[in-house]
This record gives structure tokens, C-alpha cells and sequence, in this order.
């Protein structure tokens, strides 16, 4: 028997799934977004519970996917094989599928998993990730955190185990869905995860015998940025500032009171609609490159791809080391003045910003000229 259309396939594929497939397994939840259903991965994993998804694909057939181990083969193998042996009928099972990416909306879900389950950065200087922020001089202790930065605790690290206290993870957007969001926070398009020990030194996210990593970008990285501050570039009053990390970034941020905007590597800066977000910029860009060759070739293309779309841009160099957060993070912050918490509960009803952004502005106002 053949199905004369992809609607007879999809359905025999949907029989399949309903009435042999899922009794079997563990965690079944419907899956809105690919009208189909996620599940744990029958598979050996260090980590238990690891999601997955099966669901009947736009040609009818079956397609399988782990967010975890994408052993995507071997789960079909496992979960639809065995049941298609005894069946008159040619397999409604597409006949190779290459290690596919998974639907956008199913690409998405992992890091909005991620971000789901982080927690607030606190202020004070006990705190792993305020450990790491200070050791390197990127953000001011009396200032919240920025909310696209969070705290992702060692024991909800997957697949883990963390071999340090946890990670900082930055939310990743394209430009347009932070100013869409401005003064929220758009859903992450990716996430980037910096592990980090007790001390706020670099740790694993898993051990290094399993591929564990001090800092991972999972989710759709293409376009995707961290901005702290106002994203609305054509009603800013000073600078945008353009980094490649999330590091230099916060550092940027803390001592300029534009927006600043991690590119999230070279191949970011020359990411197609980059500059032409940033030629809308108020009052220009400047990009802090890197000091090696990749970076500032990136730097200058960035510059020219800015000009050519209209908006004035410029690079700066640091005189030394390698990253551009390098040198302002040497520079230690001076104290604030008495009444900056008031100052910044005033920018923060004035212009309706989130708190971080009144505090990070007020700080920047309110600090103590050096004797
Ligand atoms: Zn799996």
C-alpha cells in the first residue's frame, strides 16, 4: 500500500505515534508549536529527563528530535522502527533525514529553557557572578545588575554537572526584537553561558571529558546580540558603543551612558542588518575592536558598512591586550555621591526605564570627581 496523498501519510504517521509510540514513553506533553508531542529521551543520558520531540513533519512523515543528545537517528531507531516491522505498509518514516536543525519554534525552546530557569543576579559582592563582574572591574557593585544578564545555578546546569558554582547567562535578541520589547526584555533568540567557580573565576559547564566548555552559545546565534540600555537608536543622546563580548560590553555599559551592544564575535559585527540598525543611531557608533587582526578588520568593516548605510560611525583601538573592555576595566570606579539611589528613582519615573537603567545612568552622573 502507497498513500495517495500526504494527508493519508500524515495521518497512518499520527495513528503511529498515538496509538503506538507514546504509551511507551515517559514525560509526554503536547507540543503546541509543531502540533506534535515532547517527551524524555529513552536514551542513555547523563542528564535524566532530557527533552524531546516527536511529531508528523509537513511531507507526513515522522520526525524525531532530542534537545539534549540529538542522536536524532538512534531515537527513531528506538522509538518507530520496531513498530513499523510488522505493518503491511511502507514506512511513514522520512527515508534519511540528515541531522536536520529542528524547526525555528523548537530551536527557540532551548533557550528559552535556559532563561527560564535562571535566577536574578543580587547586588552585593558574596555572589559568584558579582565576583566575576569585579574581578575584572566590568560593572559597579552598587548597581543592579543589568536583566538581560541572569544566574544560572550549577544544579540546574544540563547536562551537567557544573564543575563550578554556576554561569552567568546574557540574553541574545536581533535588534529589532529588543527595541520592540524596550524597557522589557524580548525573548532569547540564544543565550551565551559563562561558567564560573565560587570565586567568579572560569569553571565547566559539564566536565572536560564530556565537552564541557567555559562559555557556550546555544540557540539561533545569527543576528542575534546582547544590548544593555535603550535599544531605540534614533532617540539616544550619546553614542552607541559596539563591542565583540559580553565582558566588554559591561564594561562599556558602566562607563558610557549609551547603549552598549555585544556583537557576539567578528562574524557578528558583519552580520547582515547589523549596520544598518546601528546607521540609525542618534548620535554615531563607536566600535571598540578588538586588538588583533580579525577584530579589527571586523571593526573597520562594520565602520564602512555604518557610513555606507547612512549613520556616522568610528572604531577606537585599545593601545594594549587583546579585547576591547581590556583597558576601561583596568580603571577601578570611583565613589558615588550620597544622593544617587534618589536620582535614580527619579530617571527611573522621568523615562520609564527598568531600574538597572536608572541606577547604571545615575551612577554614571553622580560619581565623585577624584580629589
Ligand atoms: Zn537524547
Amino acid at each position: 500500500m502507497t498513500y495517495s496523498t500526504i494527508a493519508d501519510r500524515a495521518a497512518a504517521s499520527e495513528q503511529l505515534i498515538v496509538n503506538a509510540i507514546l504509551p511507551d514513553l515517559q514525560g509526554v506533553k503536547p507540543n503546541r508549536s509543531r502540533n506534535g508531542w515532547n517527551f524524555f529521551c529513552p536514551l542513555e543520558h547523563r542528564k535524566k529527563n532530557a527533552p524531546a520531540a516527536i511529531w508528523v513533519n509537513d511531507e507526513g512523515w515522522i520526525s524525531v528530535h532530542c534537545f539534549d543528545c540529538r542522536r536524532n537517528d538512534q531515537l527513531r531507531q528506538t522509538l518507530v522502527t520496531p513498530h513499523l516491522r510488522n505493518r503491511p505498509s511502507p514506512p511513514p518514516v522520512a527515508p534519511y533525514q540528515p541531522t536536520s536543525p529542528p524547526p525555528r519554534q523548537q530551536r527557540n525552546y532551548l533557550p528559552a529553557r535556559i532563561w527560564a530557569d535562571t535566577e536574578a543576579i543580587p547586588n552585593g559582592a558574596g555572589h559568584p557572578a558579582r565576583r566575576w563582574l569585579a574581578n575584572r572591574n566590568l560593572w559597579r557593585p552598587e548597581v543592579e545588575a543589568p536583566a538581560p544578564l541572569r544566574w544560572l545555578p550549577a544544579s540546574r546546569t544540563r547536562p551537567g554537572p557544573h564543575i563550578g558554582a554556576g554561569s552567568l547567562v546574557a540574553l541574545l535578541a536581533n535588534p529589532t526584537a529588543w527595541a520592540e520589547a524596550w524597557p522589557r526584555l524580548p525573548n532569547p533568540q540564544a543565550v551565551e553561558i559563562v561558567a564560573v567557580d565560587r570565586e567568579g573565576k572560569p569553571a565547566l559547564d559539564r566536565p572536560r571529558q564530556d565537552g564541557g566548555l567555559d562559555k557556550r552559545t546555544l540557540g539561533e546565534k545569527t543576528g542575534a546580540v546582547l544590548i544593555l540600555g535603550d535599544p531605540r537608536l534614533a532617540s539616544i543622546e550619546t553614542p552607541v558603543r559596539v563591542a565583540e563580548g559580553v565582558a566588554d560590553a559591561m564594561a562599556l555599559a558602566a562607563r558610557f551612558s549609551g547603549p552598549a551592544v555585544a556583537s557576539m564575535g567578528d562574524a557578528g559585527m558583519n552580520a547582515g542588518g547589523f549596520a544598518v540598525w546601528l546607521a540609525n543611531a542618534a548620535e554615531g557608533v563607536v566600535i571598540h575592536a578588538d586588538n588583533d587582526a580579525a577584530g579589527q578588520k571586523a571593526a573597520s568593516r562594520l565602520c564602512g558598512a555604518v557610513l555606507v548605510h547612512g549613520g556616522t560611525a568610528r572604531a577606537v583601538l585599545p593601545p594594549e591586550g587583546k579585547d576591547a573592555g581590556v583597558v576601561s576595566s583596568m580603571n577601578s570606579f570611583t565613589e558615588l555621591t550620597e544622593s544617587w539611589p534618589g536620582y535614580a528613582q527619579t530617571l527611573a519615573e522621568m523615562n520609564g526605564w527598568p531600574r538597572w537603567e536608572a541606577q547604571r545612568q545615575a551612577a554614571l552622573l553622580m560619581e565623585e570627581v577624584p580629589a
